[in-house]
């Protein structure tokens, strides 16, 4: 059969690559012909609810009209124009936003395509910084285990060896340098003891390879794609005084934390301290529109700026896009504009309440939420292919991932609509 005489499912099964999948086995896949608030419509006319936010960025829901129009006013006056030598207002606007929602010693924005893309910008800052400041031999990375970063390749390597199949692409990768993840959960108490609360490891790390290592970048708070675990916020308040007395420069990856996601605008609002680097993507746009952005401090932009060569060596064709700068200041106008940490704190306890009879069953090992994450961790790894299936029975689209069967709602999902979301994640780990 030629391109043109198959279905649009059958095309697509047999042309294009969709994330994480195998050509020859692609799962099953819906067909969605259109979004609205928290709803995607299939081709058959069905309706799902999306309770992954599409992956963790759609806040405000699908077709928000308030970002729509936003995208709509820019593409009619300017779609796109370099940034090299040119600057416009949707870059300008969105990052005097940024400056006033984000920690106060970030000061100087980078805008970028991709969460992945910020964090390759995140690394060659760090160690440009180290090169100007003389220590050309700092280029390597310390992070904790069960992290994720994104998918090209520096960031890649700071991603969890095994999720990440490090063994793989090995003689590709940087080698960079791990400590187990943070012990101590989120809402324990914390233990002073070193030994036990993971910073005695990170210490023996970063002096051992203090000479070598440019940064130490993680997650702060919650590990998001690397197993949705929540941590104790006092082990970045402790990292924070090793890096600085070792001089290695600390960078907090909130692409999945940040935008109120965890109840705080930014997971590192539950800390002390604040990094020398922050990665931000996924809900900077309300999930209409790709893009992202790495942010810095004086003494990083200034030290990179006082070295030679002086520039900063990453310039992306479509850096400070305008339809996605107008999109981010639109979703950021939205979400401060509205009582946000009472939404999430409201989709929290009900969560709370709603997944704890999962603790009852046999395949369970835990149940927990933090803002607007809410986690069934199984025993045994769930298959997102059959959970889609009977997810889609009960109206609700859930794509688990390892052992665990998640939702992230938009924040405007009603109390009804996430009663829906909970029974279909009770639903998949009894039967999965
Ligand atoms: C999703 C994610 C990334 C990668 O972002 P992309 O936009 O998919 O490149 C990086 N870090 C974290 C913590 C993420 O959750």
């Amino acid at each position: 059969m030629s391109a043109s005489e198959l279905s649009q499912l059958e095309f697509d099964q047999q042309h294009l690559w969709h994330p994480y999948t195998n050509v020859a086995k692609p799962g099953p896949t819906f067909v969605v012909k259109e979004g609205e608030g928290v709803h995607i419509t299939l081709g058959d006319g069905s309706r799902l609810i999306d309770a992954m936010s599409s992956w963790w960025c759609m806040m405000h829901g699908h077709r928000n009209p308030a970002i729509t129009q936003a995208i709509h006013d820019q593409l009619d006056r300017l779609p796109h124009v370099m940034f090299g030598g040119l600057t416009h207002d949707p870059a300008i606007d969105l990052g005097r936003k940024l400056l006033d929602i984000t920690p106060n010693s970030l000061t100087r924005i980078f805008y970028c395509d991709s969460g992945s893309v910020s964090v390759e910008v995140a690394m060659k800052m760090a160690v440009q910084y180290q090169h100007a400041c003389g220590f050309a031999g700092r280029s390597q990375f310390a992070t904790v285990r069960s992290g994720y970063h994104g998918d090209t390749w520096k960031a890649m390597s700071v991603c969890d060896p095994d999720t990440g199949m490090h063994h793989l692409f090995q003689g590709a990768l940087s080698v960079q340098h791990f400590v187990p993840r943070p012990p101590i959960r989120m809402g324990e108490d914390w233990v002073e003891d070193p030994a036990q609360n993971g910073i005695g490891a990170l210490r023996a790390l970063l002096e051992a390879n203090a000479e070598q290592i440019a940064g130490f970048i993680l997650e702060p708070v919650v590990q998001g794609t690397g197993g949705m675990y929540f941590y104790h916020p006092e082990y970045l308040n402790q990292a924070r005084c090793l890096c600085d007395d070792l001089g290695i420069l600390l960078i907090f990856d909130e692409i999945a934390t940040g935008f109120g996601r965890t109840g705080e605008m930014f997971a590192t609002d539950f800390c002390t301290v604040e990094p020398d680097i922050i990665c931000l993507g996924k809900g900077l746009t309300g999930g209409h529109i790709s893009f992202a952005c790495t942010m810095t401090n004086d003494r990083v932009a200034l030290g990179v700026g006082g070295g030679n060569p002086g520039i900063f060596m990453h310039g992306p064709t479509y850096m400070a896009n305008p339809l996605a700068c107008a999109a981010a200041k639109a979703s950021l106008d939205l979400l401060t504009a509205q009582d946000w940490r009472g939404t999430v704190a409201g989709l929290a306890e009900q969560m709370q309440a709603e997944l704890a009879p999962a603790r009852d069953l046999a395949n369970v090992r835990d149940v927990r939420v933090l803002g607007g994450i809410g986690v069934i961790e199984m025993q045994h790894r769930v298959s997102a292919d059959e959970a889609h299936a009977r997810a889609h029975e009960m109206g609700v689209f859930l794509r688990p991932f390892g052992h665990n069967i998640y939702c992230m709602p938009p924040f405007i999902t009603t109390p009804d609509q996430l009663s829906e979301i909970t029974a279909g994640m009770l639903r998949l780990a009894r039967e999965l």
